[in-house]
């Protein structure tokens, strides 16, 4: 049986930069463009030229791309004509190759926001499709606020995608702008919709605001529609935009859309899918959503001893698709509910070679539990797991040794006047018989700390110039003043590769430096460091 085409259309670099807290960069825009041309989606709604200047940056050359750049923009206004009116003229002029409009499909917002008459209205969409199809462009019509529209007058919504649709729209997309549709109201709605507009013209524009904006696309689908937009990690206003990261591996993976539809990814764009999901928060300096579906480090994590038992003899018992499908790992977490049997999968997981009768084993479970009783979260923290692990079963190479630290905080008036506080430190470190000593200024006494480290490891210090640290967590674990902080650092290096370190200690900076420790040993570890 062959299958039927199914389109994505990307709209991250759009609606998606409406997140309240985004702001791409022109460079940060073409990178993104990249990726999503490089996954596989259909189009890449690039922003609004002339509306915004970055965006009207981004149009000003063509970029090739195999997924079809769009420019967004409105119909034309009001009793304009659409020669006369620059705004339009804007999006028509930029560089790309579809065009894809906003118009009012809810009567009441043609009365009220717009300010004139429901034929006006469809003239607008009629005129705006025609001068984009003169130009060459390939045209999708936004239907705003549709299923609202449908809900109230769905003779009035239905003109108004049909004007496109008659006009030679390759599109008409139903937005669920206010994001309250359910999903079965958008079954029925695209439903209806289908029978007078071919589903292969139909598009859905799903909003999260009931967290049903994945289920209405599908709903959308199973109704007829064949265009699916949305963006990269649900990225939007509000409560975001329908999540491709979600909707593409159910597409390729669950049977009752993989045997149906063709989508433009392909199965090693799939098995890439969760480092696309975090290069946008690395773009975005956003810790990655751990509990995400399919991409989040949690997706695939197993914490129970009966349950790691049985993923150890037939993963498929616990997972519902493979995460190597999406580029992600399966994670046994190592717990003070672990057994013996999740101690070992963790260890197989890391390429740790040891015998399962190794009475040494025994020593590291009841490490681990009491190290946990008093604050350390090692299922959190994989890679000081791995480095505890190797201390007590292999060996560590003891790379160098802080002799002393000392870090200050100062609180001072500035020369302008102004109350500045001011963090640094002194480390002063043992490399071989070299002792370096070490200083820096930071905008805290933790990042003070972590530079002075870094500063300076002698011979090792080529080993770490790629580390980065990308997050940085506190917890205090019991009030009072018998306070535990645990601290968990994440970092990153070169290669693209994430970890993350735990430390505990009644006092914040003694936690900090433990886990910027472990961080430090760890790249060196997976450097190749020589000991
Ligand atoms: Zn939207």
């Amino acid at each position: 049986m062959s299958r039927e085409r199914l389109y994505l259309f990307d709209t991250t670099l759009r609606d998606g930069a409406q997140t309240n807290g985004v702001d791409f960069t022109l460079a940060d825009k073409v990178v993104i463009a990249r990726m999503l041309d490089a996954l596989g989606v259909d189009y890449v709604e690039a922003g609004y030229p002339g509306a915004n200047p970055i965006d009207s940056s981004f149009f000003a050359e063509r970029r090739p791309a195999r997924a079809k750049i769009t420019a967004f923009g409105m119909t034309r206004r009001p009793g304009r004509s659409a020669s006369n009116d620059p705004g339009l003229a804007a999006v028509l002029d930029a560089e790309a190759d579809a065009v894809c409009f906003v118009a009012k499909s809810w009567d009441y917002h043609v009365r009220v926001a717009l300010e004139t008459t429901e034929d006006e209205n469809l003239a607008s969409i009629r005129d705006s499709v025609r001068a984009a199809k003169a130009k060459g462009r390939e045209v999708l019509l936004d239907c705003e606020h549709f299923f609202d529209g449908y809900k109230a007058n769905p003779a009035y919504a239905l003109a108004c995608a049909k004007a496109a649709y008659d006009e030679g729209a390759r599109w008409v997309v139903l937005c669920d702008t206010n994001g309250g549709t359910l999903p079965h109201e958008v079954e029925n709605i695209v439903g209806e919709v289908c029978k007078h507009i071919p589903g292969d013209h139909v598009g859905i524009h799903a909003h999260n605001d009931t967290e049903q904006a994945v289920a209405n696309s599908f709903a959308a689908v199973r109704a007829g529609a064949r265009q699916i937009q949305g963006t990269l990690n649900g990225l939007g206003e509000r409560c975001g935009n329908a999540n491709l990261i979600s909707i593409i591996p159910t597409l390729k993976l669950k049977g009752e859309y993989a045997e149906k539809f063709d989508i433009g990814v392909s199965d090693a764009a799939l098995g890439n899918i969760a480092r696309v999901s975090h290069g946008l928060d690395d773009i975005l300096n956003r810790a990655a959503d751990r509990n995400a579906p399919y991409v989040g480090e949690s997706a695939f994590a197993t914490k129970a001893g009966i349950h790691a038992s049985a993923i150890i003899k037939d993963p498929a018992t616990y997972e519902h698709v493979a995460p190597e499908q999406i580029g992600n790992k399966r994670k046994l977490l190592v717990s003070d509910q672990s057994g013996r049997s999740n101690l070992l999968a963790e260890l197989d997981r890391i390429d740790f070679a040891v015998d399962k009768d190794d009475p040494r084993l025994s020593r590291l479970l009841d490490e681990v539990k009491e190290r946990e009783a008093i604050g350390y979260a090692y299922e959190a923290a994989d890679a000081s797991f791995e480095l505890l692990a190797r201390r007590l079963l292999g060996k560590v190479p003891r790379y160098f040794d802080v002799e002393k630290f000392d870090v200050t905080v100062e609180q001072r008036i500035s020369a302008k006047g102004e109350r500045i506080t001011v963090s640094m430190a002194v480390v002063k470190v043992k490399v071989g018989e070299e002792v370096l000593i070490s200083a820096a200024e930071g905008n805290g006494p933790v990042n003070a700390l972590d530079l002075a480290l870094r500063k300076d490891l002698g011979k090792y210090q080529s080993f770490i110039t790629g580390l980065e640290l990308t997050d940085y967590r506190v917890r205090i674990l019991n009030g009072g003043s018998e306070a535990v902080t645990r601290v968990l650092i994440e970092s990153e290096d070169e290669t693209g590769d994430h970890w993350t370190t735990v430390g505990v200690s009644p006092n914040i900076i003694d936690a900090s430096f433990q886990a910027l420790m472990d961080s430090i040993v760890y790249k060196l570890i997976k450097s190749g460091a020589p000991a």
